[in-house]
């Protein structure tokens, strides 16, 4: 095609240099909102993946040599140049990945470059312990970089959940090889054209486009990986665990979830109303802890149905490049026909559709905002994940109800709880089986705060120090005074 030929070509980045994929080959990249072609992108190959191994592998050192306050420097630097550059990385990321650009803004880039600065500052903060196990020892402990880590990224929120998962590792002294999802590689080709401009050693940060089951296998089952950070798809995510047993791979897994908002009569209902529409429409659904389970008191239930209905109705969607869109198209053509299945279900499983549940025109990936009423506990649009602007309203009597129909799906990753009462809210908060608990707000992190879920959420933490803990190795020293 001859527009395709005039798309800008991006290689990969592996030791520092932006090297062409080994096979030769190129997939377009579309721009969800038009379906039109933004760029030609590598498809890196498994003997590309050998070489960013090896690139990574090597770099370890030279990383390491550095004192750690300059690594800090550096990481600052990096966090300051993705600030000089964060218009035109916002601009790729809407373009990407459908990002309406006023979000991107307030949330995307701002977490980036905050989680850069936060983990700059740990740089010169990992320390070990002199512990006085025995008199006639001296007894201490290290913490060592766990070495080549390899991030796969998903592509709902592909510079921040990228950085959640750069940062922590360069902090720690490990080497990288990222693997964004093949269909938004932009924004981490930029970072990783930054991190070099920072003074990032090359090697350290390596960046390999391509195919999740040609470049994300090679990587989770390659020898020379050390370590792999993932965020996905529990599918997938269930397939890395098995990859990565070969050498023992420490694994992280951030997976999906059926997060519950639960809304109790005595709640300030602006508010919980507000939250949950966001709660579940921000990114057009596409959030791991979008909270597309609306769980409500059976007494303000009508309501509530009401009050999400109209906002739902009330949401822009249109160009995400517009300051003014609220929601943008989903991801892809696929993305988009799953949703609509859903909706199928949906109506066939007999919730009544109070809104939405259509594309919206015939050019780009939209989905109307959509909310279901009388969505029953057992029903697949309660139980399953559709990553789309979905959102099942599923009415509860009391406390120990709602909690029990919270809890009642494979996911714990996040909820909330909506009450006046301060007793309820601990109690339910307590009672709730997720990783983050909300209350009377929905939907913030923060790199301080740890983020992860268990079951089929995955397991282990990001942020904070637990990201510290995440990648490195303790060693114990014991030497003798005898
Ligand atoms: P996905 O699992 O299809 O892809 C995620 C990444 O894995 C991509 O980079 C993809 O290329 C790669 N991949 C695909 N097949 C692979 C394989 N065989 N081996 C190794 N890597 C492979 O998920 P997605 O569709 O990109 O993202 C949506 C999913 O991610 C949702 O289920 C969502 O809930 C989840 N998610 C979770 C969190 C969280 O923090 N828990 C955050 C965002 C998204």
């Amino acid at each position: 095609m001859n527009v395709s030929r005039e798309l800008m070509r991006h290689d990969l980045l592996i030791g520092g240099e932006t090297v062409p994929p080994g096979g030769g080959k190129y997939s377009t990249d579309l721009d969800p909102a038009t379906e039109e072609p933004i760029a030609l992108v590598a498809e890196g190959t498994a003997a590309d993946v050998e070489r960013a191994v090896q690139a990574a592998r090597a770099a370890l050192k030279p990383w390491n040599a550095l004192r750690a306050a300059e690594r800090g420097r550096i990481l600052m630097r990096f966090s300051d140049l993705l600030r000089e550059h964060q218009d035109a990385i916002a601009e790729l990321e809407c373009r990407d990945a459908g990002k309406p650009i006023a979000g991107v803004m307030r949330q995307d880039i701002p977490a980036a470059i905050d989680t850069l600065a936060y983990y700059a500052g740990w740089c010169d903060k990992i320390n070990g312990q002199v512990v006085p196990a025995r008199p006639d020892a001296l007894t201490y402990t290290l913490r060592e970089p766990v070495g080549v880590v390899a991030a796969i990224v998903p592509w709902n929120f592909p510079l921040m959940i990228g950085m959640w998962k750069i940062a922590p590792a360069l902090a720690c002294g490990c080497t990288l090889i990222v693997k964004p999802a093949e269909i938004t590689p932009l924004s981490a080709l930029k970072i990783g054209a930054l991190a070099l401009e920072a003074g990032v050693p090359p090697g350290v940060l390596n960046i390999v486009t391509g195919k999740g089951s040609v470049i994300g296998d090679a990587l989770v089952k390659h020898p020379g990986i050390d370590k792999v950070t993932f965020t996905g798809s529990p599918s997938v995510g269930r397939g890395i665990l098995q990859g990565a047993a070969g050498n023992f791979k420490r694994v992280t897994l951030e997976l999906g979830g059926k997060s519950a908002n639960v809304i109790f009569a005595d709640a300030n209902l602006d508010n919980a109303v507000r939250a949950a529409a966001s709660g579940v429409f921000f990114n057009a659904g596409q959030v791991c802890s979008a909270g597309s389970r609306v769980l409500v008191q059976r007494a303000v239930y009508d309501e509530v149905v009401e009050r999400l209905a109209a906002r739902a109705r009330s949401i822009r969607l249109g160009d995400p490049a517009q300051r003014d869109t609220h929601m943008g198209p989903v991801i892809s053509a696929r993305q988009m026909q799953s949703i609509l299945d859903y909706v199928d279900i949906g109506v066939r499983e007999g919730a009544s559709l109070v809104t939405g549940g259509k594309r919206s025109g015939a050019r780009g990936y939209f989905v109307e905002p959509t909310v279901f009423a009388n969505v029953a506990h057992e029903m697949r649009i309660s139980q399953e994940e559709i990553f789309g602007p979905v959102a099942s309203v599923i009415p509860f009597d009391d406390e120990q109800d709602a909690v029990r129909i919270a809890n009642g799906t494979l996911y714990s990753l996040a909820a909330g709880v909506w009450s006046a009462d301060i007793g309820r809210v601990h109690r339910v908060a307590a009672g709730l089986k997720a990783g983050t608990v909300w209350i009377n707000t929905y939907g913030h992190t923060d790199v301080r705060l740890p983020w992860g879920g268990s079951g089929d959420s995955g397991f282990g933490r990001e942020h904070g120090d637990v990201a510290i803990e995440n990648f490195t190795e303790p060693k114990t020293v014991w030497l003798s005074l005898a």
